[in-house]
């Protein structure tokens, strides 16, 4: 496909949580010319007013996005907004029913997801408008919502496929984890048996975005927390991002020199200063008691597989869109 001089370049990382994604995310906001909006898939919940933006502020007084809304659109923003969250709300789920059954082609699937990235392309449009960035980063992970923002025409969407390991994600998805709203709350572990299926879900999610994208890479969480600098300078040249990115690692650290207003994502993403890298042999240890901790399941092994052979990156040759 052709791209035209206005399109936007949008970065969307897909894959599972606990993937190393806010990390990823981060280091690419620090380059210029790059400006990460998190997990834009959560501006559309109905409690994301009352949300915490990565400025501090709730979002409902952070002048950022309240901007943001007003110039993707206008007057309209809190209909169009909820339309937003009612049509993508099972996406997360790996339900595209909502989606079919409010457009007006419930029989399309194609259809329906390209009237939902009709809706989600001012917002890039806007931050790009705002902040004059070449880059925008969209870690939402939810291959689905990137699956509606690649029927977008004008937008130059590049996938960065982020898989860990099935072993390392069950281990961390039983912990107990914090969730993004309301403050405090906390999410029961998982057992291994559901850890796996949203693996599998989300990957082959993943892979079928891929399918339909002409640049995509796959990034490895295990040599991205290994080998952070080499690993992310690489991916900022898949953004077409310039300026060398390992000027904001040291050792095993990330040095995050600016913030900026991202939205949902992991409640420990790296602040200003220094944040050490855990390595990825580093323990990993379940809270959820008993039995059933294997992250086996022969689909899973043989995917696993199938990424760790494509070790580092792979960048898929560009070709027209199907
Ligand atoms: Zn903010």
């Amino acid at each position: 496909m052709q791209r035209g001089q206005d399109d936007i370049r949008v970065a969307f990382i897909a894959g599972t949580s606990w993937s190393g994604s806010t990390l990823l995310e981060q280091a690419l906001a620090q380059v210029d010319g790059c400006v990460s909006v998190g997990e834009l898939y959560w501006l559309g919940n109905r409690d994301w007013p009352s949300m915490v933006c990565e400025c501090g502020r709730e979002f409902r007084s952070c002048q950022f996005w309240q901007s943001v809304l007003v110039e993707a659109f206008g007057s309209r923003s809190a209909p169009i907004r909820a339309e937003i969250g009612a049509r993508s709300e099972g996406l997360f789920r790996h339900s595209i029913l909502p989606t079919l059954a409010r457009s007006r082609s419930p029989l399309h699937p194609a259809a329906a997801f390209a009237e939902l990235g009709a809706m989600i392309e001012p917002l890039y449009r806007a931050v790009e408008t705002m902040t004059g960035a070449t880059t925008i980063v969209d870690a939402s992970k939810c291959a689905l919502w990137g699956l509606a923002v690649s029927r977008v025409d004008t937008i130059d969407l590049r996938v960065v496929h982020l898989v860990r390991d099935p072993e390392g994600f069950v281990a961390s998805d039983g912990r107990s984890r914090e969730l993004p709203y309301p403050p405090g709350a906390m999410r029961e572990p998982r057992p291994a048996s559901r850890s796996l299926l949203t693996w599998l879900l989300l990957n082959l999610e993943a892979e079928i975005l891929t399918s339909r994208v002409a640049d995509k890479v796959r990034v490895r969480y295990e040599d991205l927390t290994r080998a952070p600098a080499s690993t992310a300078r690489r991916v900022a040249g898949f953004a077409g991002l310039e300026t060398d990115i390992s000027q904001h690692f040291a050792d095993n650290a990330l040095i995050v020199r600016r913030t900026g207003h991202a939205v949902g994502g992991n409640p420990r993403r790296p602040r200003l200063g220094q944040t050490v890298i855990e390595r990825p042999d580093a323990p990993v240890t379940p809270s959820h008691p008993g039995p059933g901790r294997s992250a086996h399941h022969p689909l899973a092994s043989r995917l696993s597989r199938r990424y760790r052979r494509s070790a580092g990156i792979t960048v898929a040759p560009r070709s027209s869109n199907p």
